[in-house]
Order: structure tokens, then C-alpha cells, then sequence
């Protein structure tokens, strides 16, 4: 199999030390030889070759043939290289399969993956636009958005598919068109519709839900639809200035939303209640363009880790957030639980 140097493929010397790669594919080479050796298989890889084509050009320098070989071998398992025919700097992919070639995996795979995968945007406020907009540009085959707002000027402050002549329109339209805009290719559907206990089995069965909707009730609703029709959905917000997304929830593997109890009790003394509900009433989120882009670019990169397989989705059982006022990362556990009435009572026979 022929590869070359694959294009991001950077090194450089600091200090007697040979940097090999950068970001978090980044190696020191502090030996001199094994500096050498390696900058020169790296030469060779400029051009399109194979292991044999790199021992034979390099056997007559190296007497140690077991060495140079273990090194090419090495590299050719390495993200330092890409299959012959994958990069096309012009295509419009073209970026994004260099990005999973990083990640170690094949970037064709995932590619093909997220052009046969449909999945249903709920809620297509700040979240919504970002996740939307992200997943057209990844190319993911078919999309449906869910919403039944008008745009108001004071969305255009998070909402970053929508513009001032766009006010008063419905949401759903105006981002179906900037879907298409960017990408043709995408079939978008569009249901004008809120979610309530009596529609929500109308839901399309895809193969992922992205809630980014914040409608009382709405997750409860969603986490049964999702445990009902086995689709998995990811959670994607924000607690005030907090970046929130997970828990990832794929039915029956892992935890599902109601595993753990983590919401509000409601109190015993009604005098006190009564002041919560009035304290709490038309409550408005601080909601801005920073926590809504952080928490949607979070949320998709784990959708197009799950439905490419490849790295690590880091928010199975948990939810984590990115404190946007200092940069400190949270996780709040969202264990499975193995007696959780909603994952168990689905998941008995129906008699
Ligand atoms: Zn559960």
C-alpha cells in the first residue's frame, strides 16, 4: 500500500531536539541517529511509495536493516502519513478527512459514515444553528429540524444562520435554506411542531437526536421517545455562563437521562414554593454567542466521534461543562443505573 507524507506533517529543532509533528500528534526524537534516519524516510514519503520502495532507497546508508525497517514500519502506522488519493486540496472534505486522519482512523470510513446517517435537530435556536450548520459542512446526509419559533431580533445576537431581514420568519425555514446554501447535497425536512406528550412518537426514527431545546419537560419526553424507538440523543446546552453537553445517551448501553435523579425536589412547605415559583418566574438565561458556538462544537465533534468510531466520546455517563468565566472543566457522573425504573420498565417484555 502506497502513502505519502501526510499534508499537516511539520517538523523542526529546538535545542538539539528534533520536533516530530505538532499539536497532539507531537513527538522529541532526542537521539542523533535516530533523528536522521527519521527525517530521511519522512523525505522519501514527499512522494507517493511503499515500505520496499523506502528500504531500498535507504539500505545502502543503514547497515542495520532491522532498524531502518522497525522505523518504516513505525511511521507507516503513524498518522505522519495519509493513503495515497485521500487528500484532494480542492475538494470541499477535504480538510476534514486530513482531521480524522490525525485521529488515527480511516478518513474515507468516516466520511462514508456521516454521508449515510440522518439526524434530527430539536430545537433550532443557538445550539440548533451551530450544530446545523457544523453537520452540513461535515456532510451528513439528511437532516430535520424541529422548531416552531419565529425569529426575533434579539435571536440574531446567538443565532448565527439568521440575519436582520430574516426577522419575523419562521426558524425552521430560514435555517433549512442556509443548510442548503452551504451544502446542496443535504436533504433537509422540516416539521413546524413543539414537542408535547402527544406528538412526540411522531418523531422521525434517525439514527440520532440532538436536543437543543430547553421547553420544560422537553429531555424527559425525549429520553422516553429515545428508549421507546432505541435512537440515541445528545443533550447540548448551557447552565447560565456554563458550556454544557452530555450525558451521550445510546439506549440500554448507556446510562439514560433519568438513571440518576439530579433535578430539583419540590419542597414540602408551600409558603416556601410559592416563593421559588415567584422568584423564578420569567426567567431569562444570560444567552450568547459564546456559551452556545462552545457548547454546540463540543457536543457535534462527540456526535462525529460516535458515528465515525473513532477517538474517544468523552460524554458517555456525564455531563460536562466548560466554565466559560474561568476555563475550568466539570464533569457531573451520570452513571448507569442498573435499577433506573425508565431504562428497566422499557426494557421488560411487553406481556
Ligand atoms: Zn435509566
Amino acid at each position: 500500500m502506497k502513502k505519502v507524507l501526510a499534508p499537516y506533517m511539520k517538523v523542526g529543532f529546538k535545542d538539539n531536539k528534533l520536533y516530530l509533528g505538532f499539536g497532539s500528534i507531537k513527538k522529541i526524537i532526542h537521539d542523533k541517529f535516530e533523528q536522521k534516519l527519521i527525517l530521511e524516510i519522512l523525505a522519501c514519503l514527499k512522494k507517493p511509495t511503499d515500505k520496499s520502495g523506502i528500504l531500498k532507497s535507504l539500505m545502502r546508508k543503514y547497515e542495520n536493516s532491522e532498524v531502518l525497517s522497525k522505523f518504516v514500519d513505525e511511521i507507516f502506522e503513524s498518522p505522519y502519513v495519509i493513503d495515497i488519493g485521500i487528500y484532494k486540496r480542492e475538494d470541499r472534505y477535504s480538510r476534514n478527512l486530513l482531521y480524522y486522519n490525525l485521529n488515527k482512523i480511516d478518513p474515507l470510513k468516516v466520511q462514508h459514515a456521516l454521508e449515510s446517517k440522518h439526524i434530527v435537530i430539536l430545537g433550532c435556536g443557538g445550539i440548533g444553528n451551530i450544530a446545523s450548520l457544523l453537520l452540513s459542512s461535515l456532510g451528513v446526509r439528511h437532516l430535520t429540524l424541529i422548531d416552531d419559533d419565529k425569529i426575533e431580533l434579539s435571536n440574531l445576537n446567538r443565532q448565527f444562520a439568521f440575519c436582520e431581514k430574516d426577522v419575523g420568519f419562521f426558524k425552521t425555514d430560514i435555517l433549512k435554506q442556509a443548510i442548503l446554501d452551504r451544502n446542496s447535497s443535504i436533504q433537509v425536512d422540516i416539521l413546524k411542531m413543539k414537542i408535547t406528550t402527544e406528538n412526540v412518537n411522531t418523531l422521525p426514527i434517525a439514527d440520532l437526536v440532538i436536543l437543543s431545546a430547553d421547553s420544560n419537560g422537553i429531555v424527559r419526553l425525549i429520553n422516553e421517545f429515545s428508549l421507546k424507538n432505541n435512537v440515541p440523543y445528545l443533550n447540548i446546552g448551557y447552565i447560565q455562563d456554563i458550556a454544557c453537553w452530555g450525558p451521550f445517551v445510546i439506549p440500554y448501553k448507556t446510562c439514560c437521562f433519568l438513571c440518576q435523579n439530579n433535578l430539583a425536589n419540590q419542597e414540602s412547605d408551600f409558603e416556601l414554593m410559592n416563593l421559588v415559583n415567584l422568584i423564578n418566574q420569567k426567567n431569562q438565561v444570560p444567552s450568547n454567542g459564546f456559551v452556545n458556538t462552545l457548547a454546540a462544537s463540543f457536543g457535534v465533534l462527540d456526535v462525529v466521534r460516535y458515528l465515525g468510531k473513532f477517538g474517544q466520546v468523552m460524554s458517555y455517563n456525564k455531563r460536562i461543562g466548560l466554565h466559560t468565566d474561568s476555563l475550568k472543566w466539570e464533569e457531573q457522573s451520570w452513571s448507569k443505573n442498573p435499577e433506573c425504573v425508565y431504562c428497566k420498565q422499557i426494557l421488560e417484555p411487553i406481556s
